[in-house]
């Protein structure tokens, strides 16, 4: 396994593995890299012939007071988690190489960034889309590979590929979670042990309202009720968003007629979490 932050290097690497005839996979990352990451690389390495992990905390998706400086940075264990995985490339550019000059182009996803995550995070969308254009760019991968943790982003950068035509297909992996069901994410590391208790009602919430509709509910606003009654039974969460939305669109939903994306977005202290689940009614 190799470890590069430049992309000239990186273009190299791939005219070769393609003039070998292999299949490239690449694995979007911002690092501390955990199992959510891991099966992502898993999943990569079954279905591709060549893996590129990059590990780029992005500063254009990040908000003016969020948590850039403060993201958990550690190459040495990522990169000993890329080379277990059968990773052969990891990309990890420094900022001047991604962005050599202040960006003046932009991909834009509309609609779909507006509301969930893109009410409360303005421009993070933007940033993330045009930093998976150019890794798509560098690398010209035939599958990258996203979380359905991240469910917002994953049906964005889905458009993106489709909208601007770009020769890729996106897989999406299903969530990793904990033993006691909490989400992987690297922000997980935030946690004390109160806020890390806390935080499982993210969790508790989804499971309940997979109950409930189990049981016949069909109301978003009933459902939602139910959830925002177990995340406010803690004093240290502070709801920033409880969603059911189309799996497609991403626009709200009154009832659950068929498939449906149950999203959840709190603070716990300081720590931003999102989780969701799909709900299929075609399933159950
Ligand atoms: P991040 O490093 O947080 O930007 O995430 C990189 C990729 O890993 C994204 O596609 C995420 O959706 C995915 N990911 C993060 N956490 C998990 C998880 N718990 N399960 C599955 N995928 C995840």
């Amino acid at each position: 396994m190799e470890i590069t932050g430049k992309i000239a290097t990186v273009r190299k690497r791939i005219e070769q593995a393609r003039r070998d005839g292999k299949r490239i996979g690449l694995v979007p990352t911002m690092g501390a890299l955990h199992a959510g990451h891991t099966s992502l690389i898993d999943a990569a390495v079954q279905a591709c012939d060549y893996v590129v992990v990059s590990i780029f905390v992005n500063p254009t998706q990040f908000g003016p007071n969020e948590d850039l400086d403060e993201y958990p940075r550690d190459i040495e264990v990522d990169s000993r988690l890329c080379a277990k995985g059968g990773v052969e490339l990891i990309f990890v550019p420094d900022v001047d190489e991604m962005y050599p000059s202040p960006n003046m182009t932009w991909v834009n996803v509309e609609e779909l960034t507006t509301g969930l995550c893109g009410r409360n995070r303005p421009g993070h969308f933007r940033g993330v889309t045009t930093v998976c254009n150019k890794l798509f760019n560098i690398v010209r991968p035939d599958i990258a590979f996203f979380g359905q943790k991240d469910a917002q982003q994953a049906i964005v950068i889905k458009r993106m590929v489709a909208d601007t035509n770009l020769p890729l297909e996106i897989e999406i992996c299903p969530t990793v979670r904990e033993k006691d069901g909490l989400a992987m994410s690297s922000r997980n590391r935030y946690l004390d042990d109160q806020q890390r208790k806390d935080a499982l009602l993210l969790y508790k919430a989804l499971t309940r309202a997979r109950q409930m509709v189990q049981q016949g509910a069909r109301s978003s606003r009933e459902i939602i009720a139910a959830m925002n009654e177990i995340l406010q039974s803690a004093a240290g969460v502070a709801v920033e968003y409880v969603s059911v939305v189309d799996p497609e669109t991403l626009s709200e939903l009154d009832t659950i007629t068929e498939r449906a994306i149950i999203a959840v977005a709190a603070r716990v202290k300081t720590t931003r979490l999102i989780d969701n689940i799909i709900v299929d009614l075609n399933k159950q």
